[in-house]
């Protein structure tokens, strides 16, 4: 005789920040939840550890001090050897070191109640409503899904259909240690916009370093760019740290992993809900994943409960409406702003331009508010159209 299943009320795949918070929040709600992830932990996750003051706002708990590895109060502009520094003198973020970061959240998950197994990649699921099957080493049923296998996801593709706008954006980091300890800045290296061919517009992208103690995260990214040169604006960004902070005592392999640059055209089907990469919910401009990734978590594990306790068949639906209300049209925001910069980057004095971007305070305040989460892109870019004109015919 086969015995049944154990069927869970909900079922997390990928235990990155969006899995493990999206686990943690259907546990806390008495929700029973399994989350798997296929690596073992701690697994590397190629990521530059910025994690904004916004995102930071969403978790419920906060983060011990082991692991963060540094405050950060300001960023600098690196652009053509000049450096602009916007100092704030108030926290603005945090950096961190993605695998210990990550095994926090999945901690806390297990800590509220929520199953936890990993190397258990999961490779097929089927959605039989009311339930949905799982395939991983062994085979689970639960109520509910949550995809969040990450950037490019496979089962968000077979259960929502096609990423259809499949354009990715590449980075590369590495962590290393450094003589003397950063200032408490991001820096973000920017570069004149470089033709990909004929009269397209510039390729869009940047470089970072991100302090961490006595060491950082370098690395650097964008649409469009090879290997070779992201690992060539690497190397510059590595030469800069050491003049400035002394020699690389230890370093990582470099690593890479895309970035989507869209969001899914559909988030959901009838008991599955997409978040954080899985569901192309991360910032074109800039990168950042996680302040989308805790969002789309609570919205998802709200839906859930909806899903499972009260037996409602819009839920998964609602989980998609809402993502778009509060997500999707700041991005689209973001979006917008890049393609504005990329157009513009081939013909600025991109020193000219950050003097006046950072003598702003208006757009100051707005940068500001981007990071601690009192304002969003929708506002920047409704501050910074007016400033346009002024900026450009300053910077040419
Ligand atoms: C170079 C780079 C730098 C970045 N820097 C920043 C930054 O400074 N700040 C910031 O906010 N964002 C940054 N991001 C974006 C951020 O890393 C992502 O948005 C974030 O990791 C998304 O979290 P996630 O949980 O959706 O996906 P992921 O973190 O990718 O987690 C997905 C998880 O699913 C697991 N998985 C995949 N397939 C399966 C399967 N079949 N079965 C079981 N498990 C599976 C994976 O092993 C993984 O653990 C950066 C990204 C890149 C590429």
């Amino acid at each position: 005789m086969t015995l049944p299943y154990r069927v869970y009320d909900v079922i997390v795949v990928g235990a990155g920040p969006a899995g493990a918070y999206s686990a943690y929040l259907c546990a806390k709600q008495g929700l029973d939840t399994l989350l798997l992830e296929k690596e073992r932990t701690p697994r590397r996750k190629c990521c530059a550890g910025g994690v904004l003051e916004r995102a930071l706002k969403l978790l419920d708990f906060p983060i011990p001090p082991e692991i963060v590895e540094r405050e950060v109060s300001g960023a600098a502009v690196i652009a053509e050897g000049h450096r602009h520094e916007l100092r704030f003198g108030e926290r603005m973020a945090i950096t961190v070191r993605r695998e210990r970061f990550d095994r926090f959240l999945v901690e806390q998950a297990r800590k509220a109640g929520a199953s936890y197994l990993e190397e258990e990649k999961v490779v097929q699921v089927k959605e039989s409503v009311p339930q949905v099957d799982v395939v991983a080493g062994s085979r689970y049923q639960g109520r509910c899904l949550i995809v969040a296998d990450g950037v490019g996801s496979k089962l968000a593709e077979g259960l929502m259909g096609p990423y259809t706008k499949s354009r990715y954006a590449a980075g590369m980091s590495f962590n290393c240690g450094l003589e003397r300890d950063p200032d408490d800045l991001m820096e973000f290296y920017f570069y004149k916009g470089e033709r990909s061919k004929g009269i397209s517009p510039p390729l869009y992208g940047y470089g970072w370093m991100f302090p961490c103690r006595m060491g950082a995260n370098l690395g650097a990214g964008g649409a469009g760019f090879n290997r070779s040169m992201i690992q060539e604006r690497i190397s510059e960004i590595e030469r800069s740290a050491v003049e400035r902070y002394g020699k690389v005592t230890w370093r990582e392999e470099l690593a890479g992993h895309p970035l989507p640059l869209f969001v899914r055209s559909r988030l959901h089907s009838s008991l599955s809900m997409a978040v954080g990469d899985a569901g192309g919910l991360a910032n074109p401009i800039t990168g950042e994943g996680l302040t989308y990734a805790f969002t789309s978590a609570a919205l998802a594990a709200s839906s859930a409960a909806l899903l499972v306790k009260e037996r409602d068949d819009d839920a998964t639906a609602q989980y998609e409406r809402r993502c778009r209300a509060k997500l999707v049209r700041d991005l689209d925001a973001a979006r917008l702003t890049q393609k504005a910069v990329r157009g513009l980057l081939g013909t600025l004095d991109l020193t000219r331009f950050f003097d006046a971007f950072c003598e702003s305070e208006e757009l100051k305040t707005a940068c500001k508010g981007i990071a601690q989460g009192g304002a969003d892109w929708k506002g920047l870019l409704r501050k910074a159209l007016p400033r346009v004109p002024a900026l450009y015919f300053s910077s040419l």
